[in-house]
């Protein structure tokens, strides 16, 4: 049976996350977040869970915290050892990897080792104001709920690092896959619509 691997592909804060919640439970396969497992693995909030990081916990979270990118090798071996678990045999959905031309490469070459191939990406589309907006509401609904808003969900570091990155690091994912993706595996939506209309767009191209 082929696999169902898909990726959500978009700039930060388009939404790709929600997207994969929704999904995940109709399609019953995992969401595999690189950011969600980066976060997890450098959680510390108080001085003291700070200072019983581990170096390299403590590289990613500052990495985290300025906008920028966690290094390809290690990306790329947590990928390796995630998508190798029972729950992903049939399948997962991608959510923030890959971010870079070389991420995209090595996702290529280790698929095509075992015979798999992607069979979408969903490439969404989200102007930068909009962006900007949907990561205010983002912050302010997570301070309003009590808890500690994503370091990296400043506007500042969201403006002036993220989008940055993005146009820089990760839009040539896009260039990479534009060149070498078979016909009937990218699609570009208009994601600046509600998340049902987002949701049916990509249930469309999916269900073919
Ligand atoms: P996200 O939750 O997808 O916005 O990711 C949050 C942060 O985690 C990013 O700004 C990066 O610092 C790091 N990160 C997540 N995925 C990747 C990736 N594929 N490559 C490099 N860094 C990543």
């Amino acid at each position: 049976m082929t696999k169902n691997i898909i990726i959500l592909f978009g700039p930060p804060a388009a939404g790709k996350g929600t997207q994969a919640n929704v999904l995940i439970s109709k399609l019953g396969i995992p969401q595999i977040s690189t950011g969600d497992m980066f976060r997890e693995m450098a959680k510390a909030e108080t001085p003291e869970q700070i200072a019983a990081l581990t170096e390299s916990q403590r590289t990613v979270k500052n990495i985290m915290a300025s906008g920028g990118l966690v290094d390809d090798e290690t990306v790329n071996s947590l990928i390796k050892d995630r998508v190798a678990q029972e729950d992903c045999k049939n399948g997962y959905l991608l959510d923030g990897f890959p971010r870079t031309r070389n991420q995209a490469e090595v996702l290529d070459k280790m698929l095509a080792s075992t015979n798999d191939s992607i069979k979408f990406i969903i490439n969404m589309n989200v102007d930068d104001e909009e962006l900007i907006k949907r990561v205010e509401n983002r912050r302010q609904e997570i301070i309003n709920s009590g808890n500690q808003p994503r370091e990296d969900d400043n506007p500042k570091v969201f403006k002036e690092k993220r989008l940055n990155v993005y146009r820089e690091q990760t839009v040539p994912v896009l260039e990479y896959y534009n060149d070498t993706a078979p016909d009937g595996v990218l699609f570009t939506i208009d994601a600046m619509e509600s998340i049902d209309n987002v949701t049916k767009k990509i249930e469309d191209i999916i269900s073919g």
